[in-house]
């Protein structure tokens, strides 16, 4: 047996799902006639308080098809050093959207006005001109840290003076909302346009959403069809995304007690975890008290039926999501101290 926690993204659809995909009335999306991907948007725009909504194959998609709406070619975009879109794109940001990247460091998720308007050069023949924030909820997706909305509005409205628009990553948005005690609407109310992936705790094969107005969902389908995203009887995959946002939410809570449990076990078995950071379902784990390196630390690990990334040299997170069970947490913490 393994108990694999890597990633959210392991998760494998639920018997729910698998039914809804195999009764999905199904229908050509490129030509807007997908009934079921027409109610996954409907359900997405009406549960993120915003006009209209786009499923997409991922949130690296998602990003990309994002960045491009918001954005010209030579643009400058603001974003933080750790974030999915400057890390873990293959270089899109470059290569697909012509944008060049201003990078901000951030404490705890949270951008200061001051280290945003260092960033935002003025306008002028010489200088690119600054365009986009991008900022990312739950932040971090080593961390997984929930940003609060009161943040995201006051830090959104300063970039708007600035006239920047802003983007929200929020492929583990749910988590966020969860963990605040608030709703996706409320984090979201702040961006122009929002993703949310449907792959990772919510437990769906495949996709991504993005929400935002009328006319930016509208240009967004283009770029999603210019990055060869338009796609046919794709109403097979949003009968999964309909049960993921209708019944695998609430349930996200549990993943949440469940890296708190861990993040505690291995606390107490001596391992360092920084306590504070544990707010979703992601449990950083630093290993330079027990001198070990991450790779080994995870090789061990894997030899006792345990599965975690290494994200540094001596770091590793774990990640905890619907396939691992709250008995299974003290397996982990004692395939953790037997090193
Ligand atoms: C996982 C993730 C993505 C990318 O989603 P894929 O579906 O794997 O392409 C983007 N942003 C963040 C913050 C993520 O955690």
């Amino acid at each position: 047996m393994t108990i694999d926690l890597r990633s959210d993204t392991v998760t494998t659809p639920t018997e729910r799902m698998r039914e809804a995909m195999r009764a999905a009335a199904v229908g050509d999306d490129v030509l807007g006639e997908d009934p079921t991907v027409r109610e996954l948007e409907r359900l997405a725009a009406e549960r993120f308080e915003k006009e209209a909504a786009l499923f997409l194959v991922s949130g690296t998609m998602a990003n990309q098809a994002a960045v491009l709406t918001l954005t010209d070619p030579g643009d400058q975009v603001v974003l933080h050093r750790n974030s999915h879109l400057y890390n873990l794109e293959g270089g899109g940001l470059a290569a697909t959207c012509g944008v060049q990247v201003r990078v901000v460091e951030t404490m705890e998720g949270r951008i200061s006005s001051e280290a945003l308007e260092a960033e935002i050069q003025p306008a002028g023949l010489q200088e690119a001109p600054t365009t986009l924030l991008c900022l990312e909820n739950s932040f971090d997706l080593n961390r997984g840290l929930a940003v609060p909305a009161d943040h995201l509005e006051a830090l959104g409205a300063f970039a708007r003076a600035h006239g920047l628009r802003v983007y929200l990553d929020g492929a583990r948005i749910f988590n966020a909302a969860i963990a605040l005690d608030t709703d996706v609407a409320a984090l979201s109310a702040p961006a122009d346009l929002v993703a949310v992936s449907l792959s990772k705790g919510l437990s769906c094969p495949v996709g991504s959403l993005l929400v935002g107005s009328e006319d930016l969902i509208r240009a967004a389908r283009r770029m999603r069809q210019r990055l060869g995203g338009g796609w046919r009887q794709a109403g097979i995959l949003a009968a999964a995304g309909i049960v993921g946002l209708q019944e695998m939410v609430e349930r996200l809570r549990e993943d949440h007690a469940n890296a708190r449990r861990l993040a505690e076990g291995l606390v107490a078995a001596g391992f360092s975890v920084d306590l504070q950071q544990v707010q979703t379902n992601i449990v950083l784990l630093d290993l330079r008290p027990q001198g070990m390196r991450a790779r080994e630390f995870c090789r061990r690990l894997a030899q006792r039926g345990v599965r975690a990334r290494p994200v540094g040299p001596w770091a590793v997170r774990m990640v905890t999501h619907k396939d691992v069970q709250a008995d299974e947490i003290p397996l982990v913490v004692e395939a953790a101290h037997a090193g």
